[in-house]
């Protein structure tokens, strides 16, 4: 069995008066893929932004790789962790969002380089040769030059997940990656996700691609009103599920 990647653990999130997260509970192994299912305003987004200090929790905790997240502990007691740790913290984590959140001013290669050089002090040239292998693998070695609004949409994606894993991140989360492209774009898309999942990577994504789930899930994780309500292989939450909510769910989306 592998180590612990990500341990979440009783955490709450509240906008105002909105509970949005009640407690909780999800573990992903070191080179596992979890999908996250739901339905929407189900709190998916929340939990994955307290994963990367987007979003800050109001109790309960987070560990990545054997750190707290947000915190440390001294006896038992949690102290709020220095900016610059949360800095450092959030570059070990990708995050690609649905929106693909380009820097529309930069180039693809620019777009790349840019927080390894920044936030991580990397060499340029250097940092330059790994971005050039990484549009390689996701199939734009020939976009280095363009700016994003030069590209599809499902191009403008693969940038997205090329610029995430040029931080060399522990764990990649991915909202709804394919919801805003157009259909016949969504599967370019998934197929680097999936390759990414060949080679071991830690990762967990927010979607409403069944199929993609049953084909690349360890583990499938179904929320609802901000708690997980089941997680397990996805034989058995999206063929056998044991709980009501999931099979409704599941009879509206399958
Ligand atoms: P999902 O991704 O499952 O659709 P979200 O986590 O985006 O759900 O949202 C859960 C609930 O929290 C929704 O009712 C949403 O409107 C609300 N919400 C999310 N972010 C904020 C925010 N920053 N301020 C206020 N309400 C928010
Ligand atoms: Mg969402």
């Amino acid at each position: 069995m592998n180590e612990v990647m990500v341990d979440v653990h009783g955490v709450h999130k509240s906008f105002g008066p909105l509970h949005v997260l009640r407690g909780v509970d999800l573990t992903v192994r070191t080179g596992e893929v979890a999908v996250i299912l739901g339905p929407s305003g189900s709190g998916k987004s929340t939990l994955l932004r307290t994963l990367n200090h987007l979003e800050k929790v109001d109790s309960g905790w987070i560990g990545i790789d054997g750190e707290l997240i947000g915190y440390r502990r001294s006896g038992d007691k949690l102290y709020e962790r220095r900016e610059k740790d949360v800095l450092r913290q959030r570059t070990r984590i990708g995050f690609v969002f649905q929106n693909f959140n380009l820097f529309p001013h930069l180039t693809v290669l620019d777009n790349l380089v840019e927080a390894p050089v920044s936030a991580l002090r990397r060499r340029r040239r250097e940092t330059e040769e790994t971005a050039r292998r990484l549009l390689d693998r996701v199939g734009l070695a020939d976009k280095a030059d363009a700016y994003p609004r030069q590209l599809s949409g499902g191009q403008q994606q693969r940038v997205a997940i090329a610029r995430a894993l040029a931080l060399e991140p522990k764990v990649l989360l991915f909202d709804e990656p394919t919801s805003a492209l157009d259909p016949e774009l969504v599967g370019e898309v998934l197929d680097v996700i999936k390759d990414l999942a060949r080679t071991g990577t830690t990762m967990i994504v927010v979607t409403h691609e069944i199929g993609f789930a049953r084909e690349v899930a360890d583990t499938v994780v179904f929320m609802d009103g901000g708690v997980v309500v089941e997680q397990g292989p996805p034989a058995a939450v999206l063929d056998a599920p044991r709980h009501a909510r999931t099979r409704a769910f599941l009879s509206k989306v399958l």
